[in-house]
């Protein structure tokens, strides 16, 4: 089945249950109300002379219409490009170009971000585009149509630009090529180019079928033990798999509604959503949890009717899992393992996962996907207990890298193993335990440091919010473990302090050498924190 098919069965089975409601811009949508809003811009971006196949973009923060297009691309086959909000223009021409987008939508403005005006700067002959024309410019050649998120009668006109609004007029629900459309299209289309994170260097572009992100968003709800009386609140952003597939694609396909607290990230808005709209889910980075259990006000919502959510994307610390299903009585919350290639889960907890396990380990392998844990160099399946590389086979690994043969090489094996980076371990019961990325592991003096292993001892300091340990170059060791720390608000800490805690618990090898009080950390805009960054900026500091 395709996502357009399989959205179309559920708005006839529960058509008057709510599917999405976005507080920042005051709009609520019926699973009926939210079939019939894509397919007038479904038939609306067939109206533009658009292809299944052809590529467009959505370069915007979270909103009603980023719904609509994932579902209006889906029912057409056209293949939706999620550009990150946090991208400029030479990030942005990258990206459009890299896949040949034919159209754009994206928000105005956004805080100090200029949608507009960077695309301006990009493709200056715009200006003088006739309505109902194609667009034309050097840079952006395969580009023919720029579409801002508009509200209805606000604002100037933009010379070659079309309002989100009039587009959605040109179209009809009722189109009779929207059916013809769809049986021309295979579930084994792509679907979705998605950019990965960023947290390891340059974003790469994964092409995604209906059939991975479909499946996969299927099963993540099931784990979950999502139905129709579920409301997930979704303050992950929507341009990653986070948001997309694990929140979108997880509620829709079990009759569930979608909640985005506000456009990007905000804790206070989180408590006050799920307060006011009763979720009984909610997603995050482990870093967002954090910000919402240490808000100042976090004691005023009335969260006791959560009882789900995910957290994954990066090391889910056990202190953070323990607070989150204590204090914000997500008895139920799981760990989902994966990544932007994978569509993305391949390892989570399911509600039932007994207690231990669901806040210490990833949990087992999702149904009908495949893993092994090897040894990177030799690649053969290391002993139960043993660390190596995560592989994962199955429904869920991409196509490929968009235009990018070599690396999709690289990264898929010719038995159809993905190579994450990963390394892991598996228990005896199947317990898949993430360690930390090849690239973060440090080997100082010839000892094998996982950063992971440091930064969880270090968490249980009471003082200590956050902390991030790397590996700096050494002359004497080849590498020395750095910690960045940053410290509760209105605590007190120093390194002797640090130091006096380690003594005795930890080996003195992987007691860090340098410590440094931070207020933030180099973050993607997923939340996740850029070890790499954090490596070059010791190094510039260390010499
Ligand atoms: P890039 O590939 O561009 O460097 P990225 O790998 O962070 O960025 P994503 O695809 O968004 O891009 O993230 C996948 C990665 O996130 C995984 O490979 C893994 O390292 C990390 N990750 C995801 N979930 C977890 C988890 N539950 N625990 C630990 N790490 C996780
Ligand atoms: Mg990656």
């Amino acid at each position: 089945q395709t996502i357009g098919a399989f959205f179309d069965a559920m708005a006839e089975r529960v058509p008057e249950r709510e599917a999405l409601v976005v507080a920042h811009q005051k709009r609520r949508y019926t699973y009926r109300q939210l079939q019939t809003e894509s397919r007038r811009l479904a038939s609306a971006l067939l109206g533009l002379g658009l292809k299944p196949g052809d590529r467009i973009g959505i370069w915007s923060h979270n909103n009603a219409e980023w719904v609509l297009m994932q579902l209006a691309t889906a029912m057409t086959g056209l293949v939706l490009v999620n550009i990150n909000p946090a991208y400029r223009t030479a990030e942005v021409e990258y990206a459009l170009n890299k896949v040949d987008c034919k159209a754009l939508v994206t928000m105005p403005r956004f805080k100090t971000s200029d949608y507009l005006g960077m695309l301006r700067e990009l493709a200056p002959e715009w200006a003088h585009a006739q309505p109902g024309e194609p667009l034309q410019s050097q840079t952006l050649p395969h580009l023919q149509h720029a579409i801002w998120i508009d509200v209805e009668g606000e604002g100037a006109d933009e010379p070659g630009f079309m309002r989100f609004s009039g587009l959605m007029k040109t179209g009809d629900p009722q189109d009779a090529r929207l059916p013809q459309v769809a049986r021309l299209l295979h579930n084994r289309d792509p679907i979705n180019i998605q950019f990965t994170s960023g947290t390891t260097g340059f974003p790469k572009g994964a092409t995604l079928t209906h059939r991975n992100i479909l499946n996969n968003g299927f099963f993540i709800g099931e784990a979950m033990k999502l139905t129709e009386q579920d409301r997930l609140c979704i303050p992950v952003p929507l341009y990653h798999c986070f948001g997309m597939v694990l929140g979108n694609l997880a509620v829709l396909t079990h009759g569930g509604c979608i909640v985005y607290p506000n456009d990007a990230f905000d804790a206070l808005t989180v408590l006050q959503t799920v307060q006011a709209e009763k979720c009984t889910g909610l997603h995050g980075v482990p870093t967002m949890f954090i910000a919402e259990l240490d808000h100042p006000d976090f004691g005023k919502y009335d969260l006791s009717t959560l009882r789900t959510g995910i957290m994954a994307g990066s090391p889910c610390p056990i202190e953070v899992m323990k607070r989150v299903q204590r204090d914000m009585h997500m008895e139920q919350v799981t760990i989902a393992y994966g990544m932007t290639e994978t569509s993305p889960v391949s390892c989570q907890s399911g509600t039932d996962t007994p207690l231990d396990k669901r806040v210490s380990t990833v949990g087992l392998v999702q149904p009908h996907l495949e893993i092994k844990i090897i040894d990177p160099d030799s690649g053969q399946t290391v002993p139960r207990g043993a660390t190596g590389e995560l592989c994962t086979k199955g429904y869920s690994v991409m196509q490929g890298y968009w235009g990018d043969d070599a690396r999709t090489r690289e990264a898929i094996d010719a038995e159809g193993f993905m190579h994450t980076g990963d390394l892991a371990t598996m228990d005896e019961e199947g317990y898949v335990n993430i360690v930390g990325r090849i690239k973060d592991m440090v080997i100082r003096g010839g000892e094998n440091v996982y950063p992971r292993e440091i930064e969880e001892f270090l968490y249980r300091h009471p003082q200590i919010q956050d902390v991030q340990v790397v590996g700096v170059p050494d002359q004497k060791f080849g590498e020395e473990l750095c910690a960045w720390i940053i410290v509760k608000p209105g605590q007190e800490l120093d390194e002797a302090g640090v130091r006096e805690f380690c003594k005795g618990k930890i080996a003195h090898y992987k007691v860090p050498r340098y410590m440094k009080f931070v207020s933030e950390f180099p973050m993607t805009i997923t939340g996740k924190i850029q070890k790499f960054r954090i490596r070059e900026l010791m190094q510039e500091e260390l010499g």
